[in-house]
């Protein structure tokens, strides 16, 4: 127990360590994998919902393509491979057969103009009277879309009054309170309701919840029998190889045939050096798809069969980033359909777009996801030109564009629209005050105060702690914060729970007051303990009402209370053995707890961690993870080092865009179901993401699966629903639309793959099986299905073509042997013990499960530029910079020792000065003192040559906003430092003990082959 802190009162009992932890919280029974009991709003009630029956798949083994070096995973499951995740029905619009989706032209007849309907009028959405006046609010449509309101998660709607954690204490009691030195005590005793919250069950997540790797499945069926002519042959390539470029790319392997390890030149390899190329034909064949920021399939051609299915072998799925950035001029449009309400199907609820058509002289139009007919509503009647198109089409985005956002009336929202509420709960203990993170978070908040979205409806709040919970109170009329101190932690309660989350506008100067005293009050703070989980309860009772953002700054270990974390520490004798992977999830069930309940009232938890030692991140993550949050990790934080990163880094989560209370849905039509989701969420129901909070930088992904044997329609369409609360306070539904066509060739599959797509499902999916597997086995599970995909394309080709030892593949996939190589040595999956610390590893995973695809393949191979030309040409200005300094491969042998290279991955950039440089060039940039640890070195500014330079890493940083890549310098030779930044990096090279890109081209091979 630390010492107390002078600046704090007096005269409040300290508790004492070690606590006797309470009886696990009561009202967290855990017996649900997803939230809700009931059935989502979302889901339509007019039809029946059919018992999910499960496709038919021939049994049978894995492949036998698995060498010795990796091992076929979960062989044993009876289950497709892409099952769904829990087993209850799937609560989808009905499977009895529907007419087709492709239609007839509808016939050209003239309007009808029937009269308008009286519109529907929408509440104030500005007051946010008591919550018991919505108690009882039935929307007025029994085929109710999502809405956003906590307690619809689970149990009646707002019928209860702000939870308390724990049924046991109440949640308001009579404080001790303490004084802020200088200002006025409060003794409180205002009463508040007391809710007993012991009758709800927060599920917490389980196997069915999106980190369980158990969804990770191999189809069972093994690909085609191969022709033994595949094996090698005698023949060599022959001419006929440049008339197969439309069909395949080819890597001609060995010099001699049969011979395989010789003669690979490297030269060759494909290298994404250009970025994420995406694939085209998507926009191309369906222009009115949404962009592909929103969403990406993992292949654009879907496969009209099970057997396909089984033949594809990689994930089948799709990427979604609901709210990418969009580029000026491409904002998304709005619309209002004020008196008619949205228009969607009456039977699956898909949203009116561009694919439904339109018939009946207008009168009608079919859903193009379950080909339902739906009468137009008089308000939205348009009459059809002589192509059967609405003649006033250019005056409804919604029929032209895949992307838009709709406003939502009335019945979309059981409560008003939440304001944007951001509450910090920040550990004061003595290394938060003493690496300068108290004083760095104080400022950046301040600085951000007047660009928190919301403008004048935000609400804001804080809670710090040590061994105790410090309150403070913002009201209004204070002109200065007044601090309240509880050190029962055993039995948390809220002091003045009024005024604990005030309106930022209204309490502006109290919140400035604040922060600007938040360092100085604590810089003699010695206390080294951590009440950290009674602190998270006492910030849930506060926020729980409303819903919001809660950043967290954590500094030590929770050491104090419930929630109390040990060291578990990294064991190296884990490594290798069964529960290795028990190291990488939360050991106390508390965290898990917390998540749910804090999703289920619409908190999104942000975990921002800086601890100099073991903060098990595996538990502290799992708070963000399972309420669409984010981790952010310092690790061993220094503000001199790191504060640039810092404040960045928050600047960006305080003022982004962001969506409130969203809960999302991917329809798809006939035939086709979503059966797995993977990223930072909890599912409220077998198909619907409960997202507290949403951002421009979160991406979900999922997999889809076959219903039927065969797919009867010639297109399916894919439709994202996400209905959020915007910070302006109206209720919108953002609506992505897209259309892929059905095929029943295997290698249009294979052409019309997004390796970008399935890279990140890869990797979404490794991540999650490393947390119940081995590393090695996540890692080995890519190898498996590159290695199946591969096979399997080149028993496509490889007879009729006689390509002999080539290695062949679409060039759709040309860069995903690279890509799965990458994967397996990113931070998150590689090596053992020593190639990753365990803290770092747990960040990584948490962060990869949110990455929207670019910024995920840039992070699994960052550019390498070679930067000293330019920067010594003294004409070459900024705008050639792209031009003249190209992306190199990702290995030691693109390094010269004469050169200057920029390494970026979007989270890092390094420079690094080769040994050969010019003394001048040095002196340049990095001054005089050549002797000195690069460490301790800065750019200096004062010339043209540094000038250059940091206009190259302020271009580099500016390309993408989401993290603030710190810049490293480095000099050749310098070790470790040159090691660990950079060269353990290179993912084409051999690095501690793993493949270099030639032996995994060369393994992959082999093993295709076999
Ligand atoms: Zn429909």
């Amino acid at each position: 127990m630390g010492p107390e802190n002078s600046n704090k009162a007096n005269n409040y009992p300290r508790p004492t360590a070690p606590f006797v932890p309470p009886q696990t919280n009561s009202p967290f029974t855990s017996s649900r994998p997803v939230i809700g009991s009931q059935p989502s709003p979302f889901t339509p009630t007019s039809a029946p919902t059919p018992p999910t029956t499960s496709p038919s798949y021939p049994p049978g083994p894995v492949s036998g393509s698995s060498g010795p070096a990796f091992r076929p995973v979960q062989t044993g499951r009876p289950t497709p491979p892409y099952g769904p995740p829990t087993s209850g029905p799937f609560q989808r619009f009905p499977t009895q057969p529907f007419p087709l989706s492709s239609q007839p032209p509808p016939p050209h007849t003239s309007p009808v103009v029937q009269p308008i309907s009286s519109p529907i009028t929408r509440p104030p959405p500005s007051q946010f009277p008591p919550m018991s006046n919505f108690q009882n609010r039935q929307p007025p449509i029994p085929t109710m879309p999502v809405n956003g309101v906590p307690s619809s998660i689970n149990g009646p709607p707002m019928q209860q009054p702000p939870p308390s954690i724990g049924s046991t204490h109440p949640a308001v009691r009579p404080a001790q309170t303490s004084t802020w030195p200088g200002y006025p005590g409060v003794q409180t005793s205002s009463a508040a309701p007391v809710s007993n919250q012991g009758g709800y069950v927060a599920p917490p997540p389980t196997s069915s919840v999106p980190f369980s790797s158990h969804q990770v499945g191999y189809g069972p069926t093994p690909p085609v029998a191969s022709p033994l002519g595949m094996y090698g042959g005698p023949t060599p390539p022959t001419g006929g190889m440049a008339g197969l470029v439309e069909d395949f790319s080819s890597l001609s392997i060995g010099s001699m045939p049969g011979s395989y390890d010789a003669g690979l030149d490297t030269k060759v390899l494909p290298r994404p050096l250009e970025g994420d190329v995406e694939p085209t034909s998507f926009a191309q064949m369906y222009p009115m798809n949404c962009n592909s920021r929103y969403l990406r399939l993992t292949t654009s051609a879907i496969p009209n069969s099970q057997s396909l299915v089984s033949r594809w072998h990689l994930p089948l799925g799709a990427v979604v980033c609901p709210l990418a950035e969009s580029p000026e001029g491409e904002e998304v449009p709005v619309i209002n359909f004020a008196t008619t309400g949205i228009v969607r199907c009456r039977r699956c609820r898909t949203y009116v777009n561009p694919y439904v058509t339109f018939t009946d002289g207008g009168r009608k139009w079919r859903c193009n996801i379950c080909a339902l007919l739906n009468d137009v509503q008089n308000d939205y009647f348009a009459s059809l030109d002589s192509n059967g198109r609405r003649v006033d089409l250019d005056q409804h985005p919604e029929l032209t564009k895949g992307c838009v956002e709709f406003v939502a009336p009335a019945e979309y929202m059981v409560r008003p629209p939440m304001p944007p509420l951001y509450f910090f709960l920040i550990d004061v203990s003595i290394y938060s005050v003493k690496s300068g993170m108290l004083e760095v978070i104080a400022e950046t908040i301040k600085s951000c105060l007047d660009k928190l979205p919301g403008s004048t409806r935000t609400q804001i709040g804080f809670i710090t702690f040590d061994s105790t919970i410090h309150f403070y109170n913002m009201k209004s009329s204070l002109t200065q914060p007044q601090m309240m101190v509880v050190s029962d932690l055993d039995d948390i309660f809220i002091p003045l729970p009024d005024d604990l989350l005030v309106n930022l506008s209204e309490s502006r100067t109290v919140v400035d007051a604040f922060l600007d005293s938040l360092p100085s009050m604590f810089q003699d703070n010695l206390n080294v303990e951590s009440a950290f989980g009674p602190a998270l309860k006492a910030a849930f009772m506060v926020m729980s009402q409303l819903g919001g953002k809660l950043l967290i700054f954590q500094s030590t270990l929770p050491s104090l209370g419930v929630g109390r974390l040990r060291l578990r520490g990294d064991d190296i004798r884990a490594y290798g053995t069964d529960k290795e992977n028990a190291l990488r999830i939360p050991e106390d069930p508390f965290y898990k707890q917390m998540a749910a309940d804090f999703t289920k009232f619409q908190v999104a938890v942000n975990v921002y961690a800086f601890s100099d030692k073991y903060t098990d991140i595996a538990s502290l993550g799992t708070l963000a993870k399972y309420t669409g949050g984010q981790v952010y990790y310092y690790p061993s934080f220094q503000a001199a080092i790191h504060k640039d990163k810092l404040r960045h880094e928050l600047a960006r989560d305080l003022t982004r865009e962001t969506a409130w209370e969203a809960v999302m849905r991917i329809r798809c039509g006939k035939g086709v179901r979503f059966t797995s989701y993977h990223g930072n969420f909890m599912l409220r129901s077998t198909d619907l993401l409960a997202l507290p909070a949403v951002d421009c930088d979160k991406a979900y992904a999922m997999q889809f699966a076959l219903e039927e044997t065969l797919l009867t329609t010639q297109i399916v369409y894919f439709q994202v629903a996400l209905l959020h609360t915007s910070s302006s306070g109206e209720r919108r539904i953002r609506v992505h639309t897209a259309a892929a066509s059905v095929v029943a060739d295997l290698g249009e599959m294979y052409r019309q793959a997004d390796t970008g797509a399935i890279v990140s499902l890869l990797g979404r999916l490794a991540i999650e099986k490393s947390l119940s597997y081995k590393l090695e086995e996540a890692r080995n599970a890519i190898q498996l299905r590159i290695v199946k995909a591969l096979k399997e394309y080149r028993n496509l080709y490889a007879v009729q073509h006689r390509v002999g030892t080539r290695m062949i593949y679409p060039e759709s996939l040309k860069y995903l042997p690279l890509y799965g190589l990458a994967l397996t040595k990113s931070t998150a999956l590689r090596g053992g013990y020593a190639d990753s610390q365990l803290d770092e590893r747990c960040a990584a995973g948490f962060t990869m499960m949110a990455l929207p695809v670019k910024k995920m393949l840039k992070l699994l191979y960052p550019s390498l530029l070679r930067v000293d030309g330019y920067l010594l040409e003294s004409s070459m200005k900024a705008d050639v910079f792209e031009k003249v300094c190209k992306r190199l491969p990702l290995a030691a042998e693109s390094l010269d020792s004469r050169g200057i290279y920029i390494y970026d991955d979007g989270f890092r950039l390094v420079v690094w000065f080769g040994q050969m440089l010019s003394p001048d060039v040095f002196r340049n940039l990095v001054g005089e003192d050549l002797a000195t640890d690069f460490s301790r070195v800065s750019l200096v500014r004062d010339n043209e040559m540094s000038r250059k330079l940091m206009d190259i890493l302020k271009k580099l940083r500016g390309a993408d906003a989401s993290y603030y890549p710190l810049c490293h310098l480095v000099r050749q030779g310098e070790q470790p430092r040159e090691g660990y930044l950079l060269l353990s990096n290179l993912v084409e090279d051999q690095v501690g003990g793993m493949n270099s890109y030639v032996d995994w081209i060369l393994q992959i091979h082999r093993q295709v082959q076999q």
